[in-house]
């Protein structure tokens, strides 16, 4: 296995929880998720600490963030938001900040949301690679359908920051939006190219529902032989965001070794 595995933590010290784990990558927030405050992440030598145990650092960014509305108060603060994550990820050398790919509303054109991320792909400074996420539901979101991915994507591609922007494909909602699980990774290889990280989730949703609930792994829906497959196919750092703390992780990366 060349890529390193992992959980999402909400540790204090988030070190302490990949040392438990023996995980050789987490993933963290830099404040409060479902906050619109400048981030606040001051862990005393975090960033040597990670860097001489080998840890990859993912940073998730605030739930809020919606890049791609046409409401200008929600927009505009979401892209200094994203702005002031990208730079707090640097500060803590992390390698990715994911991001959702957001949504428009009903009355909206979805070519609105698409050009509202184009927008600020082009006005970010990437010091670290943004990874947009898929997500589960909403009918007008610029991450759940492929058809959607595709163009979203087409825009991407389009931008002189294009390198610094990537992928993170989460299994629960690929499975929750209805996608394909067996040609989930050549599916969005083929639009995106690239995926730079992988969280694996189980889906308490069924398939098609839309529905954003994580399960540990071999508890949801989702053939425990396609959560396998989209790890190896994918070949990316893995973190999982399943429920629980350190002893469920534990449990889920146990699940996920054995099998790999
Ligand atoms: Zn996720």
């Amino acid at each position: 296995m060349t890529f390193p595995l992992g959980s999402h933590t909400a540790s204090p010290n988030p070190l302490d929880d990949a040392r438990a784990l023996g995980a050789g990558a987490l993933q963290l927030t830099l404040g409060d998720p479902q906050s619109w405050k400048k981030p606040a992440f001051a862990v005393p030598s975090f960033r040597e600490d990670a860097q001489a145990e080998g840890v990859a650092v993912f940073v998730h960014s605030p739930f809020v963030l919606n890049v791609a509305s046409t409401n200008n108060r929600i927009r505009i603060p979401s892209r200094k938001l994203l702005q002031q994550h990208v730079d707090g990820a640097a500060e803590i050398g992390a390698q990715g900040v994911v991001v959702h790919g957001g949504h428009v509303t009903a009355d909206d054109d979805p070519a609105s949301g698409v050009a509202n991320w184009r927008k600020c792909i082009d006005g970010l400074e990437i010091q670290v690679p943004i990874l947009i996420e898929n997500t589960a539901g909403g009918n007008h979101a610029m991450a759940r359908h492929l058809d959607a991915l595709a163009r979203l994507w087409e825009q991407v591609a389009a931008s002189d920051n294009a390198p610094n922007v990537g992928f993170c494909l989460d299994t629960c909602h690929a499975f929750a939006a209805g996608l394909s699980m067996e040609t989930l990774v050549d599916d969005v290889l083929a639009i995106t190219g690239r995926i730079d990280l992988v969280h694996l989730n189980d889906s308490q949703g069924g398939p098609g529902s839309g529905v954003d609930r994580h399960a540990n792994l071999g508890e949801g829906l989702i053939p425990p032989e396609m959560l396998v497959e989209v790890v190896r196919a994918a070949g990316a750092p893995v973190i999982l965001e399943t429920p629980g703390g350190v002893e469920a992780h534990a449990r889920d990366l146990e699940w996920l070794r054995a099998r790999l």
